[in-house]
């Protein structure tokens, strides 16, 4: 049984406020991404509408349907940032660059909004340079505190920004990953950030790439907690109105595709971020065409992962799921998938591990439980980390198993990767 969790269905674009917003594909009533559920737990689970719409004035790519959110990050939320050794390697590498770059020293004050358990700020925390993380949510907080990193249990805007300038706690470097396009009112985030920035400070701040979740074909992204599907061309507007410039933007892989830019106070654009822009216009980022491809490659995945778990359901198969993140929800939804297709789903995270998928109840266990399982397919949900799961499964590949990778495109692979082309 599900309910539904109050939620506001925007018709103004949450960048440009243009009352202009067209409809690209509807996902139906989808459950809350990160809402994993503990299997003695009986109470009613969230599912709502799930609408993916664009601005054709500015560019926008946004859902329309804002779910309240202390719903979305409420004291369960399941994410740590440092649990992922790849992801701590980047984020270390990243908050070096920007010491070196920027010579922060004992004077010196970073602020990382939706900071998580804190692990990026460690960095220049350890580095003798002041800090200052603030994020809504109870556990990674109480990580985060217990590691010294001061920080604020709080979302992010105008006023919070306003407040700490008004302490005069101004940001040299203001850090905020992945965060921006969870903002249900960006305008106020953005104005939080040019609050606190100081005058010759700088903001980095990342998040996915929409042309490369486009390319890739990579929707499961697109889940009630992402309300934004960021470009850099409506980026620019949005952080003018506020006083910042967009400087500069690097892309880089991690999340399958994100870009990281530079914002502050001077104008100036590098020719990478000149070369960028150019390139959303060349691809009609105002436009509906932008989305074609993206859309077929959607419905096409669709029937070649059904057609595959047709096959092994008529061969008396059986199949589990690998990797219980967020856009795991989105695309067992899409797909349809329940406790019926998939016995149970593997994760790395001990989190994670005894707790069930939102509203499906798929359960999740620890990668060892596919020894001796009896499972002899495995589709993997987080098709990103898709060659390391492989590689790290030899035994299941030698005794017959097989891996299903639905996205960018549906591959099966029965080999380890050192014998087989991925
Ligand atoms: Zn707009």
């Amino acid at each position: 049984m599900t309910r539904t969790p109050p939620l506001e269905r925007i018709t103004r674009c949450r960048g440009c406020q243009r009352d202009a917003l067209e409809d690209l594909i509807g996902f139906g009533t989808a459950p809350i991404a990160d809402h994993l559920r503990h299997p003695e737990d009986q109470s009613p689970e969230y599912a709502a509408p799930l609408t993916l719409a664009h601005c054709p004035h500015c560019g926008l790519c946004q859902i329309r349907e804002t779910v309240e959110p202390r719903v979305l990050f409420g004291p369960d939320y399941p994410y740590f940032s440092s649990v992922s050794p790849a992801l701590m390697a980047y984020f270390r590498a990243s908050a070096e660059d920007l010491i070196a770059a920027r010579n922060l020293g004992p004077d010196s004050l970073v602020i990382e909004a939706a900071s998580n358990d804190g692990y990026m700020l460690s960095v220049f925390h350890e580095a003798g340079i002041g800090v200052l993380g603030i994020d809504p949510a109870d556990g990674p907080v109480k990580v985060a505190q217990a590691r010294g990193i001061d920080t604020r249990h709080a979302f992010f805007g105008a006023d919070l920004g306003a407040e700490l300038a008004g302490q005069n706690r101004r940001a040299d470097v203001f850090l905020a990953n992945n965060v921006l396009a969870h903002v249900a009112d960006t305008n106020d985030f953005v104005a939080g950030i040019s609050a606190v920035l100081a005058d010759t400070g700088l903001a980095v701040i990342e998040f996915p790439y929409l042309l490369n979740m486009l390319d890739i074909a990579a929707f499961d992204t697109i889940y009630h907690q992402h309300l934004l599907y960021l470009a850099l061309t409506p980026l620019l507007p949005l952080f003018a109105r506020h006083g910042l410039h967009i400087n500069d933007v690097v892309l880089t892989k991690i999340h399958g595709g994100t870009a990281r830019i530079f914002a502050s106070k001077t104008p100036g654009q590098s020719d990478a971020l000149r070369q960028l822009l150019a390139e959303e216009t060349r691809r009609g980022i105002k436009t509906r065409a932008l989305y074609g491809e993206f859309l077929a490659h959607l419905e096409q995945m669709k029937t070649q992962t059904h057609a595959a778990l047709a096959a092994l359901r008529a061969q008396g198969k059986s199949l589990a799921g690998y990797g219980a993140a967020a856009k795991s929800t989105t695309l067992l939804h899409y797909l349809g998938l329940g406790r019926d297709e998939i016995a149970f789903i593997l994760d790395k995270s001990p989190h994670k591990q005894g707790l069930q998928m939102p509203v499906t109840g798929i359960p999740i266990r620890p990668p060892e439980a596919l020894k001796d399982s009896g499972i002899d397919h495995v589709l993997i949900l987080a098709w990103n980390f898709a060659r390391e799961i492989v590689a790290e499964n030899p035994e299941f590949l030698q005794a017959g198993g097989q891996f299903f990778v639905p996205i960018p495109d549906f591959r099966t692979y029965s080999t380890a990767p050192e014998s087989a082309s991925i």
